[in-house]
């Protein structure tokens, strides 16, 4: 089941999207929240739902379709978590996973431009899983990691390259307003193995990523039990799981983001993430 947040001209709300069309989730009792969607009764509940609504379906076409976790309450990111990715850097792969954050307010829709800012020259793309936090975890082991799970979405960690390195530390350079681009859908937690899928991400039409998520160094549930073991996760907190190789920036030349770009980042089951780059206006 691919969960959408939308709107088609009035106020933003969840809706199911089936191959081309989105079922709104007005008739629910409860609204959808990151909590319930931990529970098997109320997915049960969403699905009798879409049934009981299919006269209201809309064309996908018409829906404006938003961001999933428009507001996380923290975004924990994974640096070097592919084998690939590790090894276009020339580093060793990492005894235990490299985390920095990213500011809750990159969030922005598919669809809606990443802003290419004017004092960064090396804006970059990352295909990434985005796991979606459904209950307070922690100190949760890796085993039990999927009860405090909502979901997953895809993210873009877009990243500017130079900031990051300069600064060197991560947060201005991954955190720019509209450096992440997150959605299309967000699927639950039971419907997927976050594992075992691929991902992929194009420029302007053109595969830069192609991998698959069985290449991570540590599994969802080992990014969870770790990240839990340090800080409390709560509903709507969104992990995103690092990337594969072939970004931007360790290509020979490097192909950096310019305006006038479309980055498409694609995840099996989910769907694919499409946003354009512009320039600042400055
Ligand atoms: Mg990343």
């Amino acid at each position: 089941m691919q969960l959408v947040r939308y709107t088609n001209g009035g106020a933003p709300q969840w809706g199911v999207r089936r191959d081309d069309d989105i079922v709104p989730l007005t008739g629910l009792r409860e609204d959808v929240s990151y909590e319930q969607l931990t529970s098997p009764g109320f997915l049960r509940v969403v699905e009798d739902a879409v049934d009981a609504a299919e006269d209201q379906a809309i064309p996908a076409s018409d829906a404006k379709l938003l961001a999933p976790v428009p507001r996380p309450g923290k975004i924990v990111c994974v640096g070097l978590n592919y084998h690939d990715h590790a090894e276009e850097q020339n580093e060793e792969v990492p005894e235990r996973p490299l985390l920095f954050g990213k500011s809750d307010t990159s969030v922005t829709n598919p669809g809606d431009p990443i802003v290419h800012p004017a004092d960064v020259e090396q804006v970059d793309y990352e295909v990434e899983l985005g796991v979606v936090i459904g209950r307070t975890a922690k100190d949760v082991s890796a085993e039990e990691a999927s009860e405090y799970i909502a979901g997953y979405t895809a993210v873009n960690d877009v990243s500017g390259r130079d900031a990051q390195f300069e600064d060197e530390q991560f947060f201005r350079g991954k955190s720019y307003d509209t450096f992440a681009p997150m959605g299309p859908t967000l699927v639950p937690e039971s419907d997927v193995n976050p594992n075992e899928l691929d991902v992929a991400c194009r420029v302007n039409g053109e595969t830069k990523q192609e991998s698959n998520t069985e290449e991570f160094i540590f599994d969802v549930g080992e990014v969870v039990e770790y990240i839990s073991g340090i800080t409390t996760l709560r509903p709507g907190d969104v992990i995103s799981t690092g990337t594969p190789g072939g970004v931007g920036i360790f290509r020979d030349p490097p192909e950096l983001l310019e305006p006038g770009d479309t980055v498409e980042i694609e995840i099996e089951g989910i769907g694919t993430l499409r946003n354009p780059v512009v320039a600042d206006r400055e």
